[in-house]
């Protein structure tokens, strides 16, 4: 077992190491290399008497430790969440992300494209044979050509997003076409399903900052990106994609397939049970928003614990493809 250091944060006389502990284990597939899973996340208190003078100056702990004699005794705490637990998803202040900080092995598996009268059914089967939420980006001309797919993915449980309308870069649009385009979209999806999206993901990432702010404030949209790709519409073989996927995912991880192809679909079942062998528990884009805030708000109000969470809303580096392929992202 391997145990990485996430953050120190130094308040209440001791140090909150927070750490995820991660276990090797076999590769489970056959077709793709070896890889690691992660067992949990811990958080550990240390009393500042019990700490070595070694420690100071590393990981955000700077200055002399304050001397106590009262300090608390070390507290271990699993910070997992249960599913059924799971925080209710509320409007989040991330203008953009590609993967979410949370305490625990949750992920959320994205679907773009659809919805596909065949492959978005087939893969709706699979997810509830499995008890698996997901979280689908539409494209509002195919909500519009099958609304009734639409509508099951979300009387399913699942999350639906906003992907525009035909797929175009909005990139290279004016603020009034864009406007036009998401709006007819969000208008297809509530018109099918009855819901709003909450969520935006733009066609092969391309959304400049500014268009990122301005989509936000206006309709309050989170841009969704990923922190995972897995190139299905690259290569048709789904090994390539589910290697991709395994070997790339971890806790918080946003992962981009596409129900529009066969391959994908056909090679899901696979993908998420060996997911599922790794300890990965599936949500939302919006659960794990809500997971991220939760975890942020249990950190304790000091000047450590505000830069972790600083780190937390900035989110990874977005990817922004300006790819034309027609089908890809
Ligand atoms: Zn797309």
């Amino acid at each position: 077992m391997k145990l990485f250091i996430a953050s120190l944060v130094f308040a209440a006389s001791a140090l909150h190491c927070m750490a995820q502990a991660i276990t090797p284990l076999p590769d489970l597939t056959g077709d793709a290399p070896p890889f690691e899973a992660v067992a949990t996340n811990i958080v550990v208190a240390v009393p500042a008497a019990s700490i070595s003078t070694n420690l100071l100056g590393i990981g955000g702990v700077v200055g002399p430790l304050p001397a106590t004699t009262n300090a608390p005794q070390p507290v271990v705490s699993d910070v997992n969440l249960h599913e059924a637990n799971l925080p209710k998803p509320t409007s989040s202040s991330r203008v953009c992300f590609s993967s979410c900080h949370v305490s625990g092995p949750y992920i959320a598996l994205t679907f773009d494209d659809g919805p596909h009268p065949e492959n978005t059914v087939r893969l709706l089967k699979m997810l509830k044979e499995r008890g698996i939420k997901a979280t689908f980006f539409c494209v509002g001309q195919r909500v519009a050509d099958h609304p009734s797919v639409a509508k099951r993915i979300v009387e399913e449980g699942h999350e639906i997003g906003n992907h525009s309308w035909s797929h175009k870069v909005l990139s290279a649009m004016t603020d009034a076409a864009v406007a036009r385009d998401l709006e007819r979209t969000d208008e297809a999806i509530r018109k099918a399903t009855g819901v709003s999206p909450k969520l935006m993901r733009p066609p092969y990432g391309a959304f400049t900052d500014r268009q990122r702010d301005w989509a936000h404030r206006k309709w309050g949209y989170s841009i969704t990106l990923w922190d995972v790709d897995s190139q299905d519409w690259r290569n048709p073989v789904a090994s390539y994609a589910r290697s991709r996927i395994l070997q790339g995912t971890g806790p918080g991880s946003i992962v981009l397939s596409h129900d529009i192809h066969k391959s994908t679909v056909d090679g899901m079942p696979k993908t998420l049970d060996a997911l599922k062998a790794k300890g990965f528990k599936f949500v939302t884009v919006s659960q794990l928003l809500a997971l991220e805030q939760e975890m942020l708000s249990k950190l304790p109000a000091t000047p450590g614990a505000q830069s972790y969470a600083d780190r937390a809303t900035k989110g990874r580096p977005a990817k922004v493809s300006t790819k034309s392929t027609a089908q890809a992202r």
